[in-house]
């Protein structure tokens, strides 16, 4: 029992936990929400930063956001982010 314990102390990779989209137990990432707003005939799209949350793989393939840390190996299409464009 000597060797440090260095599992808890990682900042970088996922984590598992709780997913605060879906509330599944997952691996998770932290990323910044995106609400997106579709065109129409009075106004623009435009996608506008919402909160910051842990989600789960399904839910970063399903709801726009940005990826905040580590980066994306189950979306390396995207990238470092999948927000949409402003
Ligand atoms: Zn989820």
């Amino acid at each position: 029992m000597s060797d440090p314990d260095t599992s808890a102390a990682s900042l970088s990779g996922p984590a598992t936990g709780t997913c605060e989209s879906c509330g599944g137990e997952d691996e998770l990432y932290l990323v910044q929400r995106y609400y997106v707003t579709p065109e129409a005939w009075d106004q623009e799209a435009k996608a506008t930063p919402a909160d910051i949350e842990r989600w789960c793989f399904v839910c970063r393939t399903h709801y726009p956001h940005q990826l905040l840390e580590s980066d994306d190996p189950g979306d390396a299409e995207a990238g470092a982010s999948d927000a949409p464009p402003a």
